[in-house]
């Protein structure tokens, strides 16, 4: 069996322990396996395994790996910062955007998804530790924005997602958490099609599932450390 296989079905059981010891649903948490900086031979060997949504942080790099890839049935999600000149090529070519910070992006990637697919799924990236370093809307202004871009016709808004601050303990990780979850709540009562919080990566997944994360975007633990 090959590593990524392998570690693919660690990280799966890693994730059916973290679901039971905070007494989630089996199979309640999503995994996106996340590619950057890894080959589309990669990608074919967790698809081997059965992974079918995949994570990309860089459009262009992205696109290339589309390609090589085409044969195959793969879900993309764009977890990385989206700039507005590339709004067009991720409306045409991805299912997620992880991203989303501004009505101004989200009108264009609303005007840009073509009308015989269905809506691109959105999440609002909240910078919920209030990190400088770190991109997202700040917690107050979610209302706001979710609000004009469940109009967008293009778009459908499926929740929130979050990157923490990089210098947090395992109970800070938790805090700043278990603070998205409440949001997602908070935002449930006016959009109760909201049903996604993307949060979790390789180091904190299992406080991500304890905190109520419906999707953990993992890339070290599956594909090894990358390139550059
Ligand atoms: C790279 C990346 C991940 C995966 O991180 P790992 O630590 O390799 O699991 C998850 N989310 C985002 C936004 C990333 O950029």
């Amino acid at each position: 069996m090959s590593s990524i296989v392998e570690n693919l079905e660690q990280v799966m059981r890693q994730m059916r322990l973290a679901e039971q010891q905070s007494n989630r649903k089996p199979g309640s948490v999503k995994l996106l396996a996340v590619s950057k900086k890894h080959p589309s031979s990669a990608i074919r060997e967790a698809f081997s395994a059965g992974q079918l949504a995949f994570g990309e942080n860089y459009v262009q790099e992205a696109l290339a790996k589309q390609q090589e890839v085409q044969d195959l049935p793969l879900e993309w999600h764009l977890i990385g910062p989206l700039q507005s000149n590339k709004a067009k090529e991720v409306a045409q070519q991805f299912d997620w955007l992880h991203t989303l910070d501004r009505l101004k992006l989200a009108e264009k990637l609303s005007q840009h998804r073509p009308a015989e697919v269905p809506p691109l799924n959105v999440l609002l990236q909240v910078n919920i530790s209030q990190d400088p370093a770190k991109a997202g809307i700040l917690p107050e202004e979610i209302t706001s924005l979710a609000q004009q871009v469940a109009q967008l016709p293009g778009l459908q808004l499926r929740g929130l997602m979050t990157i923490l601050a990089l210098d947090l303990s395992p109970e800070q990780q938790r805090a700043d958490y278990m603070k998205m979850q409440q949001h997602l709540t908070q935002l449930q009562a006016i959009l109760p099609d909201c049903d996604t919080l993307s949060m979790g990566m390789s180091d904190d997944l299992p406080q991500a599932i304890a905190a109520g994360s419906t999707m953990v975007r993992i890339g070290t633990a599956i594909f090894g450390t990358r390139g550059i």
